[in-house]
């Protein structure tokens, strides 16, 4: 789960990383009130779970309410690279004289994590890495060992923070890891980590968070009872959100065939499967979702996730893959007849299995007799089948 900026903050603040004072506001009339509070300048700061704000005119500086009111105007009815803006965050606005960037996330490559700093933080930071990779340092943390002062100092020094920072920046780094650690986060990152102040007055001088991005990890969520309020009111699928009550992988997309399977890689490939039947066709039939059952494909699961796929107005047709492992086929077949008796019925199935019982499953649906449940022996058989049946029967609706 990806935080909006303004939440993001809240878990730095907790572990007393400083950032400027800043109020989160959802239309013209809260933002004047937010910018009359925390005085001028003010900063108008678009929420939107994207990056790269500031360049697409998602971040303006106020210097009067009347600004703070018009540029909020502005940004609020935004979309944002394809994120719609959900609010604006506020911010006093201070005065930047230099702007570092620091992350810690994980890295899936070499099962650890990662912390990266430079000393040219901002809003140009990839294409000054790509250009200077050399002015990014990187430090690994073994996944069981952990981060200390020492560490942090030295890192500080490494990616040149400037002399007077390199304290206050190992503490800030130090207490960015236990955001990272206690939170359960796959990334928290601070861009610009920003030096503010009076450029005449060298006791004004300070480290601020002016930016902040942090991704939890959804398996995680279970101990942390605190995340239900980041639930976001905008990412309010119904269908995702059934799938979620029952503990189910499932990804709404839009398409008319509904996809099930077990295993990410062989519901991806199914996926991919629909869509290029879909093309081959000529029809543009795609897929409807992606629905992950797991390992155990029990007749309880199966019925969930079908009424779940079949449920979807779109849907015309269900594409199920599976691969027996430990449960065999013949056991999935038997769950799908039950979940069909369970739901009293169903949109037309084609099932495709391979591995453990394959064949045994096959013949137990095919001797079920039932007119919506077809069998095919291949993947792409399979769904060439779907697609067909839901081209079929969109095209039997349009003549009606
Ligand atoms: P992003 O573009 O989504 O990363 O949004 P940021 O919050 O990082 O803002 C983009 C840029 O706006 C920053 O790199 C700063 O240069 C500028 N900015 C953000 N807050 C302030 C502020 O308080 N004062 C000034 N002068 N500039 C700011
Ligand atoms: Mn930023």
């Amino acid at each position: 789960m990806d935080l909006y900026e303004y939440q993001a903050r809240e878990l730095l603040e907790e572990q007393g990383i400083p950032t400027p004072k800043a109020i989160y506001a959802q239309n013209s009339h809260e933002v004047a009130e937010a910018a009359e509070r925390l005085g001028y300048p003010c900063v108008v700061k678009a929420q939107v779970k994207i990056g790269h704000r500031g360049q697409a005119g998602g971040v303006k500086l106020a210097k009067t309410r009347d600004e703070a009111i018009l540029e909020a105007e502005d940004i609020l009815p935004m979309t944002i690279h394809k994120h719609k803006v959900n609010g604006v965050l506020v911010a006093e606005g201070k005065n930047i004289l230099h702007e570092y960037y620091v992350s810690i996330s994980v890295d899936r490559t070499s099962r650890d994590y990662d912390v990266l700093a430079t000393a040219n933080g901002g809003t140009e930071v990839e294409e000054i890495a790509k250009e200077h990779p050399e002015a990014v340092k990187r430090l690994h943390i073994e996944a069981l060992d952990d981060f200390d002062l020492a560490a942090a100092t030295k890192m500080a020094e490494s990616i040149g923070f400037y002399h007077a920072d390199v304290d206050q920046a190992a503490q800030i780094l130090l207490k960015m890891w236990k955001c990272f650690k206690e939170n359960d986060a796959t990334l928290v990152e601070i861009n610009p980590l920003a030096k503010i102040g009076d450029p005449d007055d060298e006791s004004s001088k300070s480290l601020c968070a002016l930016d902040a991005k942090i991704s939890l990890d959804d398996n995680a969520a279970f101990r942390h009872d605190g995340w239900k309020r980041f639930a976001d009111p905008l990412a309010n699928d119904e269908f995702e959100r059934r799938a979620k009550d029952h503990g189910l992988h499932y990804v709404h997309l839009n398409g008319q065939v509904g996809v099930i399977g077990n295993g990410a890689g062989l519901v991806m490939s199914s996926l991919d499967a629909v869509s290029g039947a879909g093309e081959e066709q000529g029809t543009g039939i795609k897929p409807a979702n992606f629905l992950d059952i797991g390992g155990g494909a029990s007749a309880e699961v199966m019925a969930a996730s079908l009424e779940i796929v079949v449920s979807d107005p779109q849907v015309e047709s269900v594409f199920i893959n599976v691969y027996g492992g430990i449960t065999s086929c013949e056991q999935v077949a038997k769950g799908i007849l039950e979940a069909i008796d369970t739901l009293g019925g169903t949109k037309p199935i084609v099932v495709r299995f391979d591995g453990n019982a394959a064949a045994e499953g096959l013949a137990i649906l095919a001797e079920s007799n039932n007119p919506n449940v077809h069998v095919a022996k291949t993947m792409e058989e399979a769904a060439h089948q779907a697609a067909r049946i839901a081209a079929d029967a969109i095209a039997a609706k349009e003549a009606n």
